[in-house]
Protein backbone atom coordinates (compact mmCIF):
# COMPACT_ATOMS: atom_id res chain seq x y z
CA UNK A 1 0.00 0.00 0.00
CA UNK A 2 2.87 2.35 0.89
CA UNK A 3 4.09 2.09 -2.68
CA UNK A 4 0.95 2.47 -4.05
CA UNK A 5 0.48 6.08 -2.17
CA UNK A 6 4.30 7.20 -3.13
CA UNK A 7 3.23 6.91 -6.21
CA UNK A 8 -0.14 8.68 -5.89
CA UNK A 9 1.81 11.75 -4.53
CA UNK A 10 4.34 11.10 -7.02
CA UNK A 11 1.62 11.25 -9.95
CA UNK A 12 -0.06 14.07 -7.99
CA UNK A 13 3.27 16.39 -7.54
CA UNK A 14 3.75 15.69 -11.69
CA UNK A 15 0.43 16.98 -12.37
CA UNK A 16 1.18 20.42 -10.37
CA UNK A 17 4.17 20.59 -12.62
CA UNK A 18 4.42 23.37 -15.51
CA UNK A 19 2.78 22.60 -18.37
CA UNK A 20 1.67 19.29 -17.02
CA UNK A 21 -0.40 16.45 -19.37
CA UNK A 22 -1.76 13.52 -17.98
CA UNK A 23 0.13 10.26 -18.13
CA UNK A 24 -1.77 9.28 -21.53
CA UNK A 25 1.35 8.16 -23.40
CA UNK A 26 -0.03 10.02 -26.76
CA UNK A 27 1.57 13.21 -25.89
CA UNK A 28 5.14 11.79 -26.76
CA UNK A 29 4.32 9.87 -29.93
CA UNK A 30 6.26 12.10 -32.30
CA UNK A 31 9.44 12.50 -29.72
CA UNK A 32 12.70 11.86 -32.57
CA UNK A 33 15.54 12.17 -30.14
CA UNK A 34 15.87 12.29 -26.14
CA UNK A 35 17.99 14.95 -24.64
CA UNK A 36 19.84 14.94 -21.58
CA UNK A 37 21.17 18.57 -19.87
CA UNK A 38 23.15 18.25 -16.47
CA UNK A 39 23.97 21.60 -14.54
CA UNK A 40 27.87 23.16 -14.26
CA UNK A 41 29.26 21.11 -11.28
CA UNK A 42 28.15 17.77 -11.96
CA UNK A 43 31.06 15.72 -13.57
CA UNK A 44 31.11 15.01 -17.37
CA UNK A 45 32.05 11.58 -16.85
CA UNK A 46 29.25 11.19 -14.12
CA UNK A 47 26.80 12.27 -16.53
CA UNK A 48 28.40 10.16 -19.39
CA UNK A 49 27.91 6.89 -17.21
CA UNK A 50 23.75 7.59 -16.93
CA UNK A 51 23.77 8.35 -20.64
CA UNK A 52 25.73 5.46 -21.47
CA UNK A 53 23.38 3.32 -19.03
CA UNK A 54 20.21 5.00 -20.62
CA UNK A 55 21.55 3.90 -24.23
CA UNK A 56 22.57 0.68 -22.99
CA UNK A 57 19.36 -0.51 -21.73
CA UNK A 58 16.28 1.67 -23.85
CA UNK A 59 18.58 1.33 -27.22
CA UNK A 60 18.43 4.84 -28.14
CA UNK A 61 20.79 7.31 -28.84
CA UNK A 62 21.19 10.07 -26.21
CA UNK A 63 22.29 13.75 -26.64
CA UNK A 64 24.11 15.63 -23.97
CA UNK A 65 25.47 18.39 -22.73
CA UNK A 66 26.46 20.61 -20.22
CA UNK A 67 24.04 23.54 -19.53
CA UNK A 68 24.89 26.47 -17.52
CA UNK A 69 21.43 27.74 -17.19
CA UNK A 70 20.90 24.62 -14.79
CA UNK A 71 23.04 26.58 -11.95
CA UNK A 72 20.74 29.68 -12.05
CA UNK A 73 17.61 28.28 -10.42
CA UNK A 74 14.65 25.84 -10.45
CA UNK A 75 14.40 23.64 -13.83
CA UNK A 76 10.88 25.17 -13.84
CA UNK A 77 12.05 28.63 -14.54
CA UNK A 78 15.33 27.44 -16.66
CA UNK A 79 12.79 25.62 -18.57
CA UNK A 80 10.70 28.89 -19.69
CA UNK A 81 13.92 30.81 -20.89
CA UNK A 82 16.20 28.03 -22.05
CA UNK A 83 14.74 24.78 -23.73
CA UNK A 84 11.87 26.18 -25.32
CA UNK A 85 13.48 24.98 -28.20
CA UNK A 86 14.00 21.85 -27.59
CA UNK A 87 10.91 21.18 -26.38
CA UNK A 88 9.74 22.90 -29.23
CA UNK A 89 11.29 20.27 -31.43
CA UNK A 90 9.49 17.64 -28.81
CA UNK A 91 12.27 15.73 -27.79
CA UNK A 92 12.30 13.98 -24.73
CA UNK A 93 14.50 16.11 -22.16
CA UNK A 94 15.94 14.82 -19.28
CA UNK A 95 17.43 17.86 -16.91
CA UNK A 96 20.12 16.51 -14.29
CA UNK A 97 20.93 18.82 -11.02
CA UNK A 98 22.43 18.81 -8.12
CA UNK A 99 20.96 20.59 -5.54
CA UNK A 100 19.98 20.36 -2.11
CA UNK A 101 15.94 20.38 -1.72
CA UNK A 102 14.85 23.19 -0.12
CA UNK A 103 13.00 22.91 3.30
CA UNK A 104 10.22 21.58 3.00
CA UNK A 105 10.27 20.42 -0.32
CA UNK A 106 10.15 16.87 -0.92
CA UNK A 107 13.26 15.38 -1.51
CA UNK A 108 12.30 12.91 -4.45
CA UNK A 109 14.80 12.43 -6.84
CA UNK A 110 12.83 12.93 -10.14
CA UNK A 111 10.31 15.35 -11.35
CA UNK A 112 8.13 15.62 -14.31
CA UNK A 113 8.46 19.06 -14.84
CA UNK A 114 5.95 18.82 -18.45
CA UNK A 115 5.01 15.63 -20.65
CA UNK A 116 8.21 15.95 -22.29
CA UNK A 117 10.28 16.99 -19.45
CA UNK A 118 11.54 15.70 -16.48
CA UNK A 119 14.38 16.68 -14.08
CA UNK A 120 16.64 14.21 -11.93
CA UNK A 121 18.20 16.04 -8.63
CA UNK A 122 21.48 13.81 -7.43
CA UNK A 123 21.31 15.75 -4.10
CA UNK A 124 18.29 13.51 -3.06
CA UNK A 125 20.75 10.07 -3.61
CA UNK A 126 23.73 11.12 -1.77
CA UNK A 127 24.02 10.14 2.00
CA UNK A 128 26.89 12.50 2.75
CA UNK A 129 29.09 15.65 1.35
CA UNK A 130 32.17 14.16 1.86
CA UNK A 131 32.01 10.47 0.12
CA UNK A 132 34.20 7.41 0.67
CA UNK A 133 35.08 5.40 -2.31
CA UNK A 134 32.18 2.76 -1.30
CA UNK A 135 29.83 5.24 -0.87
CA UNK A 136 30.82 7.46 -4.36
CA UNK A 137 30.39 3.69 -6.09
CA UNK A 138 26.47 3.71 -4.76
CA UNK A 139 26.10 6.64 -5.37
CA UNK A 140 26.81 6.03 -9.14
CA UNK A 141 24.97 2.90 -9.36
CA UNK A 142 21.77 5.30 -7.97
CA UNK A 143 22.75 7.83 -10.60
CA UNK A 144 22.45 4.83 -13.17
CA UNK A 145 19.54 3.17 -11.52
CA UNK A 146 17.51 6.95 -11.35
CA UNK A 147 18.18 7.60 -15.04
CA UNK A 148 16.77 4.58 -16.08
CA UNK A 149 13.33 5.32 -14.08
CA UNK A 150 13.11 9.08 -14.73
CA UNK A 151 13.91 8.26 -18.75
CA UNK A 152 10.74 5.58 -17.97
CA UNK A 153 9.03 7.97 -17.18
CA UNK A 154 9.58 10.29 -19.89
CA UNK A 155 8.85 7.04 -22.42
CA UNK A 156 5.15 6.33 -20.19
CA UNK A 157 6.09 3.27 -19.00
CA UNK A 158 4.04 2.03 -16.17
CA UNK A 159 5.78 1.49 -12.71
CA UNK A 160 7.52 -2.07 -12.22
CA UNK A 161 5.90 -4.10 -9.21
CA UNK A 162 9.37 -5.84 -8.93
CA UNK A 163 11.45 -4.51 -6.06
CA UNK A 164 14.80 -5.57 -8.00
CA UNK A 165 13.86 -3.58 -10.67
CA UNK A 166 15.28 -0.18 -11.17
CA UNK A 167 11.48 0.77 -12.70
CA UNK A 168 9.90 0.17 -9.53
CA UNK A 169 9.54 2.70 -6.94
CA UNK A 170 11.54 2.96 -3.36
CA UNK A 171 11.43 4.51 -0.10
CA UNK A 172 14.69 5.27 0.40
CA UNK A 173 18.22 5.12 -0.30
CA UNK A 174 18.17 1.60 1.00
CA UNK A 175 15.34 -0.11 -1.22
CA UNK A 176 17.07 1.65 -4.22
CA UNK A 177 20.58 0.14 -3.59
CA UNK A 178 18.46 -3.04 -3.24
CA UNK A 179 17.76 -3.06 -6.70
CA UNK A 180 19.39 -4.53 -9.48
CA UNK A 181 21.01 -2.40 -11.90
CA UNK A 182 19.13 -3.43 -15.33
CA UNK A 183 15.72 -3.33 -15.98
CA UNK A 184 14.53 -6.68 -15.90
CA UNK A 185 12.47 -8.86 -18.47
CA UNK A 186 8.88 -7.61 -18.90
CA UNK A 187 10.67 -4.01 -17.97
CA UNK A 188 12.91 -4.89 -21.19
CA UNK A 189 10.22 -5.90 -23.53
CA UNK A 190 7.89 -3.33 -22.94
CA UNK A 191 10.33 -0.30 -22.89
CA UNK A 192 11.73 -1.98 -26.44
CA UNK A 193 8.14 -1.90 -27.71
CA UNK A 194 7.71 1.62 -26.44
CA UNK A 195 10.69 2.44 -28.18
CA UNK A 196 10.15 1.41 -31.94
CA UNK A 197 6.31 2.89 -31.26
CA UNK A 198 7.87 6.08 -30.47
CA UNK A 199 10.81 5.69 -33.31
CA UNK A 200 13.27 6.28 -30.94
CA UNK A 201 15.28 3.41 -31.64
CA UNK A 202 19.17 3.65 -32.29
CA UNK A 203 18.72 0.67 -35.35
CA UNK A 204 15.79 2.16 -36.73
CA UNK A 205 18.35 5.36 -36.77
CA UNK A 206 21.12 3.76 -37.87
CA UNK A 207 18.86 2.90 -41.12
CA UNK A 208 17.80 5.97 -41.99
CA UNK A 209 21.22 7.29 -41.68
CA UNK A 210 22.66 4.87 -44.15
CA UNK A 211 19.28 5.25 -46.28
CA UNK A 212 21.01 9.00 -46.87
CA UNK A 213 24.47 7.97 -47.49
CA UNK A 214 24.65 4.80 -48.45
CA UNK A 215 28.70 4.94 -49.28
CA UNK A 216 29.07 5.15 -45.47
CA UNK A 217 30.72 2.25 -43.57
ZN1 LIG B 1 10.67 -4.09 -14.24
Amino acid sequence: MKRLTLMASVLAAAALGQGAQPDSGEAVKTQDSVLVLYAPGIPGDLAARMVAWVERWYGISVEQREEAGLSEGLPADFLTRRIRGDVAKKRLVLLIVDSPPAEGEPDKSIQRLTATVSALNLATLRDARQQSDLQRQLFNERAEREALRAVAGLLALPECPFPRCPLSGHRDLAELDAKGRGLCPPCSICAAERVKTLGLSAQAREAERSDVSPGSP
